[in-house]
């Protein structure tokens, strides 16, 4: 039995509006990376288990689908869609949980330089059913993005979901995981911290976290660490996007007056280039798989090792730092998938 939403708590009239569906296990756990944080010099380390957000497929993505599908079930929808990189964890989360949900699921999917992730998803897209249109040259996407966005399916027209959740809607669901931790923090499961630190793509994970936090009143610096071109992300549009998540609560009822902590806005290790690993990363890493006492969480190349490898720095030298994992812990299984839709 799931434990009701703290933002539901907060703002009662919000669930009426979306009808979120239960994907995360929650709360998800906190571990802290004392052998870490001495290797990087930190006063303390944390880790927010978002790679443990559901035993099926973690990560963040998956709070994000909670309040998309949803915003698609209760407005009748049978089909979603959305777009991304070949290895895009969102498209794999909305395939492995559209399918757990019943929804149909079309992507689009852009090139991107070979990962892991983009095989995985090669792999897994058609065996969880997700009907999809691989681009190889960037040309070719925007007549792809027309099929899967309009094409009608059963009649109807997908639910869109924007690419990397940047939307409000998307927002909601990493909002409950930032008063998860002020929560934590609350009943002294978790010791007060100076930093959020948060691996960045479209900045729907940040702008909810700082928003989150200002929420739950708490003066803690949210530190979104870029790891996508300049082009699509931002402190601006951070911002911009987590006063139009307020806008939405203020229209569900919410009155308070959320009290904004600071940002750092950290650019400088997103090289050579998106989805493109570096040596630092490389050795952050390292550091991580071979830390004593330690939950040696996994890494990828996109967005964990080259954000970790901040800590090879000196930018949060002496701070009590609380990471907030974004990749999943585990790769959905297509088998107990089906197993699990048939049961
Ligand atoms: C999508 C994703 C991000 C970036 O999230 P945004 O909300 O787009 O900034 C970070 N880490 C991982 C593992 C992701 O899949």
């Amino acid at each position: 039995m799931m434990t009701e939403r703290l933002l539901t708590t907060m703002v009662p009239g919000l669930d009426a509006m979306y009808k979120p569906v239960d994907l995360v296990q929650r709360p998800t756990p906190l571990s802290r990376e004392s052998s870490l944080a001495a290797c990087w010099q930190l006063a303390d380390l944390w880790i927010k288990r978002d790679d443990l957000s559901s035993p099926v497929y973690g990560g963040s993505k998956v709070r994000n689908l909670e309040y998309f599908f949803g915003d698609a079930i209760s407005k009748g929808a049978s089909s979603v869609a959305t777009m991304g990189p070949l290895g895009s964890h969102q498209v794999l989360a909305t395939a492995t949980f559209g399918r757990l949900n019943g929804l149909h699921t079309r992507a689009l999917l852009t090139p991107q330089p070979n990962v892991h992730e983009a095989g995985l998803n090669q792999r897994l897209l058609p065996a969880l059913g997700m009907e999809f249109l691989r681009c190889e040259r960037f040309i070719d996407v925007p007549l792809a993005f027309l099929r899967i966005r309009y094409q009608r399916h059963q009649g109807q027209r997908p639910y869109w979901i924007p690419p990397g959740s940047h939307h409000p809607i998307g927002v909601l669901g990493v909002i409950e995981g930032a008063l998860e931790i002020a929560a934590a923090i609350r009943n002294g499961e978790l010791p007060m911290v100076d930093d959020i630190v948060v691996p960045t793509g479209t900045c729907a994970t940040a702008a909810g976290v700082w928003l989150g936090i200002a929420m739950a009143g708490l003066p803690i610096r949210t530190v979104p660490v870029r790891m996508v071109p300049m082009m699509i992300t931002g402190p601006g549009k951070m911002k911009k996007l987590a006063m139009k998540t307020l806008a939405l609560l203020r229209q569900a009822g919410y009155t308070a007056e959320p009290q904004f902590g600071e940002i750092l806005w950290v650019d400088d290790f997103a090289g050579p280039g998106y989805g493109q690993g570096n040596a630092d990363a490389e050795q952050a890493a390292r550091d991580v798989a071979q830390a004593e006492n330690s939950s040696n969480f996994r890494t990828e190349t996109t967005y964990i090792a080259k954000t970790l490898a901040m800590f090879r720095h000196q930018t949060l030298r002496g701070r009590r730092v609380l990471f907030w994992n974004t990749y999943s812990a585990v790769d959905p299984d297509p088998s107990t998938l089906t197993a699990k839709v048939a049961a």
